[in-house]
């Protein structure tokens, strides 16, 4: 299996604001993302929402940044008719953010088991009961949607939708407008990663997000390695999303309350930079 060629410069680097929100909010990201040459931002709605929307799309225009993703939308399955109008009240904001922000897509975690239940089918099946919903307005709203199936360590409680394969399923049966966001640290343990990269191909490839699986992880949700210093394979994978036809941006995306939140964030954005031209 050949690799991906080597990426020589950082035009399809893009930063998700995950990555620096300890240290910065929105506006300071934007601006040091900008200074030092990413040429992308995925922001996250909380940030969104303290900045105000027009005030970060006038912002995010200016320094001239590709928004690669809002994250996100999501959250489908509902314990309660009350809890269902929100979500759903909540997903269309996410969709006009998205479309605000000339984001390449809107990125769905989809949820987990609502409180007290275990019925996965049911979640499931909610799952696709609100995209079906979501995806009418998210497409009149030209906003391409990407579910994100995430490592099933997450399953109960941040998304039952845990591989390519499902999220490709429910794709299909969704029809236009909606793909996939690969993210390597949920998907690199897939046997399945391959084939289902090339059966998403370049219409269902909505974004590539970028990190690294600590070995050992301390922390579930919070402890993503910097590309490099974990054991994913980051060349092969990009080498197949590209094989399927995805041209699109790297995205870093690294929660990391132990090291990378502790961090000077221009030192940070310097490392993410470097790694892509070295080991991604
Ligand atoms: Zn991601």
């Amino acid at each position: 299996m050949s690799k991906a060629r080597p990426i020589t410069d950082h035009s399809r680097l893009s930063i998700n604001t995950a990555t620096t929100r300890a240290q910065w909010g929105l506006a300071e990201a934007i601006d040091g993302y900008a200074r030092a040459g990413v040429s992308g931002i995925s922001p996250w709605r909380d940030q969104i929402a303290e900045m105000g929307l027009a005030k970060a799309a006038r912002a995010i225009e200016e320094a001239g940044l590709t928004v690669t993703g809002v994250c996100r939308g999501g959250m489908f399955p509902w314990g309660s008719e009350q809890a269902r109008i929100e979500m759903l009240d909540d997903n269309r904001r996410a969709i006009e953010e998205a479309a605000t922000l000339k984001a390449q897509c809107l990125v769905l975690v989809v949820g987990g088991l609502p409180a007290g239940s275990k019925d996965l089918a049911g979640a499931h099946a909610m799952v696709e009961e609100a995209i079906s919903i979501l995806l009418l307005e998210a497409r009149a709203a030209g906003v391409p949607m990407a579910i994100e199936p995430l490592h099933p360590m997450y399953a109960a409680d941040r998304a039952c939708v845990n591989t390519m394969r499902h999220a490709l399923d429910i794709c299909e049966r969704a029809g236009e407008g909606i793909g996939v966001a690969v993210d390597v640290y949920h998907v690199w343990w897939d046997t399945e990663l391959q084939s289902q990269i090339r059966r998403a191909g370049r219409e269902r490839l909505l974004a590539f997000h970028i990190c690294d699986w600590l070995v050992p992880t301390r922390d579930l949700l919070l402890d993503r390695g910097m590309m490099g210093d974990g054991v994913i394979d980051i060349p092969l994978l990009r080498g197949w999303v590209e094989a399927a036809g995805y041209d699109g941006f790297h995205e870093v995306e690294i929660f990391s309350e132990l090291d990378w939140w502790k961090r000077d964030p221009d030192e940070v954005v310097k490392i993410c930079q470097d790694r892509c031209l070295t080991v991604v």
